[in-house]
């Protein structure tokens, strides 16, 4: 039985802060624009000024898109690249936790706004990820 799994080579890893009050899905992603990255494993750690996200419901195959304009540790966040419409896409699942270390997490969402950001980039080389649309989920996969 297929696992739908692929082997991938390790390849360039990059490491690096990004800037206060940028968009942490839209930097990441025009990083790996610009350094020809199509696929590769993310994470990240630091603090958000605003946090955005979304559950998918999947009865109705619809996001619930979220917010919280409040202050939050980014305390978790998981991600890929692969490609979307001939560009790098980001694909993450991340925790914010508040003052009180009460969380909110999902699905993340551009609009969350960069208070500091370490991120890892771990290219991967060798495998060819595309995301298509999925008629079972109603999601783009790969
Ligand atoms: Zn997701």
């Amino acid at each position: 039985m297929s696992t739908g799994l692929q082997e991938a080579q390790v390849g360039r890893t990059f490491i690096g802060r990004l800037a206060t009050d940028t968009d942490l899905v839209e930097e990441i992603e025009r990083f790996c624009a610009d350094a020809g990255i199509q696929a590769a494993g993310v994470s990240a750690v630091g603090a958000m000024r605003r946090a955005a996200y979304a559950y998918y419901n999947q009865t109705t195959k619809q996001y619930k898109e979220m917010a919280s304009p409040s202050h939050h540790e980014l305390s978790g966040f998981v991600g890929n690249i692969s490609m979307r419409e001939g560009r790098p896409f980001l694909h993450a699942h991340a925790t914010f936790a508040d003052i009180n270390g009460e969380c909110v997490a999902g699905h993340l969402l551009k609009g969350c706004t960069v208070w500091v950001a370490e991120v890892e980039i771990r290219e991967l080389v060798g495998v060819e990820l595309v995301r298509e649309h999925d008629e079972l989920t109603g999601l783009a996969l790969w």
